[in-house]
């Protein structure tokens, strides 16, 4: 009865570990020191039920298997305490070390019990070999004797010394990894007590492989399958995106040099004498052309924020500044329109802040020019007050129109990109519903804040606020006038220009705009033909030159240039490429300023006033 009672334990417990054993080993696991022992316990814990089962076998023929039995019996016994040792060491190891990270650092401790471990082992192993083993197989079939009392002693040894790790770490006896090490104090001695009580009971390899089975729920466990997966697909999500803004990028490039070439063109054709209508259609190209640019950009734009690329560039700038340009913007783009402006700009605002103009520009033009479009009749109503706390200036922008408003159920639609209200009443203006989502991001990136207040069919007012930090309250009257010199008559006929850029089109439109200026003008198309010219001792008062060329980019032909003695040239950027940043970085690399494509007239105002006007 008892002996069928303890072979059936061992049966049972063997059906389990087995199945464990393929649930663990079919998935790759993580590869961590938790992993690694346990994988060792179930093993052990296997091979110790294979032999206590066959152990049994023997001493129920031990006249005919005595020397297998002494073999295998002791071989049981040993597997088992190696069970109870490694168990240890994987509790001595969740005591000692938190993390992973911890152990990495130091894995002296660690190593130290292991091999202390081991050396008991092997002495025990030993000793098990020559001490004298007894068998019962009466009432029931245990062994008993030394060794097997040796086996029991190691097993108590280490018994405490979980108990110790266990008090040791007292405070972290809440988390799950403790569970097993709690069950095995608890059914280690009650499995000893019941063992002296009924030695043929066998419990010992049972209890281990309970203990085993419940490990597998408390160690860290990932699915490594699952894991790899997943990180297969995020790094194709990476490559995927990283296309998306590569391909972005150069298609906005690309975009740009035919833009160049119709913006610098009819810009050009503008200032001719043409009869009207031709006046009216060439006005008509450089709208289209600049809404197209609008959309380019918008694009660049949003791909750039998405992939965390945007930055906010800070600098010194004027806001009056800023706040003309912006009302000179917003009236061409009202063109015709039936609208009453209204431009309030408050005086106390300090002269000179320190932010990012370029992006405050973008966004207040933005609503600006949505507050336009969006208004048939009526008014716009431009506002600019500040309230200054310290060094730093609150920009409170706010924008309020008499258009079309927005439903309430609506404005919470209002910042997501591609989203486009409202269609059936908007469907003849134009817009990609991309300027609003980039607005919000921007003055996110600003520390700032965007409201929206609107009444469906009245108007709506979108207000904005931006911390700029002070860097001068007033302009000295100095400056004033040299600004106002500045702006003025340019007198730059007979300066010498060259332009160095691999496309004859763009060569094309850069002279074409220059020769409003009656400066004498020199093409070349590649960095090659620039550096022998100015080493052939060629003069010229101004370099434009273009960065994306083949064979020798802008900025490598910049640096030979650099090399040759006496060179100093003011060398102008001009380049398609013109993503935030990309001013500073141009500069960075050495170019004396920076010129975007498609060229702007008023920025080639700027450029031309600042190094031939001298
Ligand atoms: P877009 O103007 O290119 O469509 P935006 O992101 O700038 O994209 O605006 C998103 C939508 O919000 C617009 O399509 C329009 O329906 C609505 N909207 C924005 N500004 C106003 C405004 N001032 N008045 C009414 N509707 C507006």
């Amino acid at each position: 009865m008892i002996m069928g009672n303890s072979i059936f334990f061992q049966i049972a417990s063997l059906f389990y570990i087995l199945l464990l054993a393929i649930v663990y080993f079919s998935k790759r696991r993580l590869n961590s020191i938790d992993n690694k022992i346990y994988k060792y316990l179930i093993i052990v814990n296997i091979v110790a039920l294979f032999l206590d089962v066959f152990s049994i076998y023997t001493i129920l023929n031990l006249n005919k298997l005595f020397l297998i039995n002494y073999i295998v019996t002791r071989l049981y016994v040993a597997f088992a305490v190696a069970w109870i040792i490694l168990f240890t060491i994987y509790i001595f190891y969740i005591s000692i070390y938190k993390t992973q990270e911890e152990y990495e650092k130091n894995k002296t401790k660690l190593k130290r019990f292991s091999i202390i471990s081991l050396l008991i082992f092997i002495c025990y192993l030993i000793l098990l070999f020559i001490f004298p083993m007894k068998y019962n197989a009466s009432n029931g079939i245990y062994s008993y004797g030394m060794a097997a009392n040796l086996s029991y002693f190691i097993s108590a040894i280490y018994v405490i010394i979980n108990i110790g790790c266990a008090i040791y770490n007292f405070r972290n006896i809440k988390s799950k990894r403790y569970i097993p090490v709690a069950l095995f104090i608890l059914m280690g001695t009650s499995v000893i007590i019941i063992q002296i009580n009924i030695p043929s009971l066998l419990l010992i390899t049972s209890m281990d492989t309970f203990i085993t089975f419940l490990m597998y729920f408390t160690i860290e466990n990932p699915d490594m399958k699952l894991i790899n997966e997943l990180n297969i697909a995020k790094d194709q999500a990476v490559k995927a995106n990283q296309a998306k803004s590569d391909f972005l990028s150069s298609m906005s490039h690309e975009i740009r040099t035919p833009l160049n070439a119709i913006v610098g063109f009819s810009q050009a054709l503008s200032e001719e004498d043409l009869p009207d209508e031709a006046k009216d259609e060439v006005k008509d190209i450089i709208m289209a052309s600049n809404g197209l640019l609008e959309i380019v950009n918008g694009i660049l734009d949003i791909s750039k924020i998405e992939s965390g690329k945007i930055e906010i560039v800070n600098s010194e700038y004027e806001f009056k500044e800023i706040f003309d340009s912006l009302v000179a913007l917003s009236k061409a783009r009202m063109g015709d329109k039936p609208l009453d402006f209204r431009v309030t700009y408050d005086e106390s605002i300090p002269a000179v802040l320190y932010g990012d103009h370029t992006r405050v520009k973008q966004v207040i033009l933005n609503i600006l020019t949505n507050a336009i479009k969006y208004t048939r009749e009526g008014y716009v109503d431009f506002k600019v007050s500040s309230i200054v706390k310290g060094d730093i200036c609150r920009l409170i922008i706010s924008v309020e129109d008499s258009g079309i408003g927005i439903k309430q159920e609506n404005i919470s639609k209002l910042f997501s990109k591609f989203e486009r209200l409202d269609l059936d009443k908007n469907i003849t203006i134009e817009g990609t519903g991309l300027g609003l989502a980039i607005t919000k991001k921007l003055v996110e990136l600003m520390n700032g804040k965007i409201v929206v207040q609107s009444i469906y069919g009245k108007g709506s007012k979108f207000t904005i606020a931006i911390d700029q930090r002070i860097i001068k309250k007033q302009l000295d009257k100095k400056e004033e006038k040299v600004e106002e010199a500045s702006s003025k008559a340019i007198d730059v006929s007979g300066k010498k220009v060259l332009i160095v850029d691999d496309n004859k089109i763009n060569l094309k439109v850069a002279s074409r705009l220059l020769q409003g200026y009656q400066v004498i003008t020199e093409e070349v198309d590649s960095g090659f033909t620039c550096i022998d010219k100015i080493k052939a001792k060629e003069v010229y008062d101004l370099i434009l030159m273009d960065d994306m060329m083949p064979k020798m980019s802008g900025v490598e032909t910049l640096q030979k240039l650099k090399e040759i003695d006496g060179f100093n040239i003011p060398v102008v950027a001009l380049t398609a490429n013109a993503i935030t940043g990309m001013k500073e970085k141009y500069l960075a690399d050495g170019f004396t300023d920076y010129l975007a494509k498609p060229i702007d007239k008023n920025e080639l105002n700027n450029i031309i006033s600042k190094y031939l006007n001298k």
